[in-house]
């Protein structure tokens, strides 16, 4: 790995590093440059069982990790999809499952091993490079290649899991209903909410209410589900008891020539029913996005704001627009998106980089606030001075500061 980093660096060329293979915006590759591809590198060891420290290859996937860890009731907040990397989704978040009750994926991270943009193998952790650690958390992979992590992971290896729905019809009920329940659900409950799917009907689609409860306490998981049952006339419910690994789904590759427009934000409490609002609006139309809401209070939000490079912890929801289709679909439905999120801008905040299918500086500014930015130029400036690692949403090292 630090050949390969030597190697890029000395040609000159433009540097890619793939873990997993998800990035929306296609950040783990280039055309005519290097690309660093992890996918070797996909070790899960337990390396103390006590205490739920496990070994995590830089390049594994979540589908790999739910596998290895399973044996031995473990499991670790993670995203929705087996063949997601844990590099990518880990370094800018990661709102899986479980980020209720045990936060992001990076929350579980306690040390990494870096391969800096000078071709040095680093430790980061508390102790060691604790400025790294904090920027790793967070800043995507602008600051070298990680080889391994080092996390603590969850004794659940069963949760509670599945689909309730409800008729279009009632979107406007279950939406508020949904909301104000979660903000004071129990940590275990964690939930997404689906609806104006274009592949279930669109407008007609039903609103679908993921639910995930993190563990196998029957009468538990029920009083923690059962009052979103009770929000409207179920038409379909699926909730049973399963392996945490089998929760997973694998990632289909969409066909050829298909394009995808992601757009995300988080919105906090105050902001909750107008975003609602425009969202129900916005779905009962036709040609609406496909939108899905998450709530990530909970464990994720009693972290504090500048422990780690994620800065978005007050937010009670995150949700994101999805347009796919070929590309003159795709065009067409733009300027219809562009008027739903001028709608919306006033009402939300940041975005979550990992939802966004472009890295351009505006994009950057929404996913870094500027104390988040300033600290991590810094840190940028440190250790990649030269910016070598620009194949994400990229920080440009300071200019002037030095680390503390
Ligand atoms: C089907 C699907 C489902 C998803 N579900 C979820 C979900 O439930 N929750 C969620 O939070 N996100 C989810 N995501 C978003 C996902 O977290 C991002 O797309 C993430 O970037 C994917 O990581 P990757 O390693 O697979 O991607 P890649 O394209 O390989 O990498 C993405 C970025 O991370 C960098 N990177 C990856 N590994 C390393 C490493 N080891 N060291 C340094 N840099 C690295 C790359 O250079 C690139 O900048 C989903 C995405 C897809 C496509």
């Amino acid at each position: 790995m630090q050949a390969a980093v030597r190697f890029a660096v000395a040609s000159g060329l433009t540097l890619s590093v793939r873990g997993g293979g998800h990035s929306f915006a296609g950040l783990g590759t280039n055309d005519g440059g290097v690309v660093i591809d992890l996918r070797n590198l996909a070790e899960v060891e337990v390396i103390d069982r006590e205490r739920g420290i496990v070994h995590i290859g830089g390049g594994a996937t979540w589908g790999e990790v739910a596998a290895g860890l399973s044996p031995y009731g473990l499991a670790i907040s993670s995203g929705d999809t087996k063949s997601v990397g844990v590099g990518g989704l880990t370094l800018s978040g990661g709102i899986g499952w479980m980020v209720r009750k045990y936060g992001l994926a990076l929350d579980g991270v306690v040390a990494a091993r870096v391969v800096t943009a000078d071709g040095e193998l680093v430790r980061a952790d508390d102790e060691e490079n604790p400025e790294l650690y904090w920027a790793l958390r967070g800043g995507g992979g602008n600051f070298g290649v990680v080889t391994a992590f080092e996390f603590r992971a969850h004794r659940t290896r069963d949760v509670y899991f599945g689909a309730i729905e409800f008729p279009a019809e009632e979107a406007s009920k279950i939406l508020p209903g949904w909301a104000d329940y979660l903000r004071n659900a129990p940590d275990e409950l964690t939930s997404i909410v689906n609806f104006a799917n274009p592949f279930a009907g669109g407008v007609d689609a039903p609103v679908q209410v993921m639910v995930a409860f993190a563990g196998d306490d029957e009468r538990a998981a029920a009083r923690a589900i059962d009052p979103i049952r009770r929000l409207g006339t179920v038409i379909r419910d699926d909730v049973t008891l399963k392996a945490y690994s089998d929760v997973l789904v694998d990632g289909g590759t969409p066909p050829a020539g298909i394009r995808f427009v992601a757009r995300g934000a988080f919105v906090e409490e105050t902001s909750v029913p107008d975003v609602l609002q425009i969202l129900l609006e916005v779905g009962a139309s036709e040609r609406s996005p496909f939108i899905s809401l998450r709530a990530v209070g909970g464990a994720a939000s009693r972290v504090a704001e500048d422990a780690t490079a994620y800065a978005y912890r007050q937010a009670e929801l995150m949700f994101v627009t999805n347009t796919a289709g070929p590309e003159h679909v795709v065009d067409a439905a733009r300027p219809a998106l562009n008027a739903i999120w001028k709608r919306l801008a006033p009402h939300t905040s940041g975005a979550y980089a990992n939802f966004l299918t472009t890295a351009a500086p505006e994009d950057v500014a929404a996913v870094y606030p500027p104390a988040t930015h300033r600290r991590l130029a810094a840190v940028k400036r440190h250790y990649d001075p030269r910016n070598v690692f620009s194949g994400n949403h990229n920080v440009l090292p300071a200019s002037n500061t030095t680390l503390e």
